[in-house]
């Protein structure tokens, strides 16, 4: 048995390609060896460690030898120990031919609303609102934050009001960074192809409904979308996680949440989704976010819209 030498620079230099920190896949090769190290002492087995990059395993059963795909050795490789359900055609048909009503999320997989206005020129703007309301000194870590919604988590601990102007001053920004957001590819022809099907789509996001409005006028999306399920009050607890946003689209569109797949970027998103009772698909386009969206419960991960947009029919 040949495994990566847990100490080798090889291995350590593969854990960080796969954006899983540099000692993971180190620390797996040693409770492998661990596993293993039992059946050292018997004759005919030998175990042994290789400093070699490899890209596939190959695998002797008796006379039989198997091997998984070859991969490219690039930065972005699919990792030969993705789950085999990831990018499958058969899986994908599967969960659309039980699904009524596609549900999507936002940013991530229609467009990246902060590509052009930087999210931390936000949290920035935010904090300052929250200092002219008298909270002038922000814990650092919200200071320093990627993440507007922080912020806004932040001013509702604080208490409504400040929930509040927090969140108009968000909506403004949100609505301001719109045109600049750049649209993921694959995602307006996912739309459009859903959309001639004649089933339901649903627009599912913790941004604003009136900067998602905006979006969808500024592409001449609206006519395909069925709803937009989005934010519309400053109380964060609303916002997925939290079902809410999935429950009520489908309430109001009387669809069964088994009959619904939310398609979504975030752990957050497959979260919602488990908990409202929907099928999901995650959209990576990382292979570490591949790797947070299966172990969230994803049903199966895409790396682009536009795999899916495939398999509808
Ligand atoms: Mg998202």
């Amino acid at each position: 048995m040949l495994l990566g030498d847990p100490a080798s620079p090889e291995v350590t230099r593969r854990s960080v390609d796969e954006g899983i920190g540099k000692a993971t896949i180190a620390a797996k090769v040693r409770n492998a060896l661990s596993f293993y190290r039992p059946l050292d002492s018997i004759p005919g087995i030998e175990i042994r460690c290789h400093g070699t990059t490899l890209y596939n395993s190959i695998y002797r059963f008796d006379a039989e030898v198997r091997s998984t795909e070859p991969h490219p050795c690039h930065r972005h490789s699919v990792h030969p120990m993705t789950p085999a359900t990831t990018e499958d055609p058969t899986t994908l048909r599967h969960i659309l031919a039980r699904t009524t009503a596609l549900l999507l999320d936002f940013d991530g997989p229609i467009c990246s609303v902060f590509a052009g206005l930087a999210a931390h020129t936000v949290v920035t703007q935010l904090c300052l609102v929250l200092a002219d309301g008298g909270h002038g000194d922000p814990p650092i870590e919200i200071e320093k934050s990627d993440d507007p919604f922080e912020v806004l988590a932040y001013a509702a601990g604080l208490g409504d009001d400040e929930a509040r102007y927090v969140n108009a001053a968000f909506t403004a920004h949100e609505v301001e960074a719109i045109a600049t957001a750049e649209p993921t590819p694959g995602g307006h022809d996912l739309i459009r192809a859903w959309s001639a099907t004649g089933r339901p789509l649903v627009i599912v996001s913790n941004n604003s409904t009136i900067a998602i409005h905006a979006y969808l006028d500024l592409h001449d999306l609206r006519t395909h979308v069925t709803r937009v399920s989005a934010r519309t009050s400053p109380d964060p607890a609303l916002l997925k996680p939290h079902p809410h946003l999935l429950t009520t689209a489908l309430t109001a569109l009387n669809i069964a949440p088994a009959a619904a797949t939310f398609v979504g970027d975030s752990v957050t998103d497959i979260q919602a989704a488990r908990a409202a009772g929907t099928m999901s698909i995650g959209y990576a386009d990382k292979p570490r976010k591949r790797t947070e969206l299966i172990t969230a419960g994803a049903d199966t991960v895409i790396s682009t819209p536009t795999i899916l947009t495939e398999q509808i029919t």
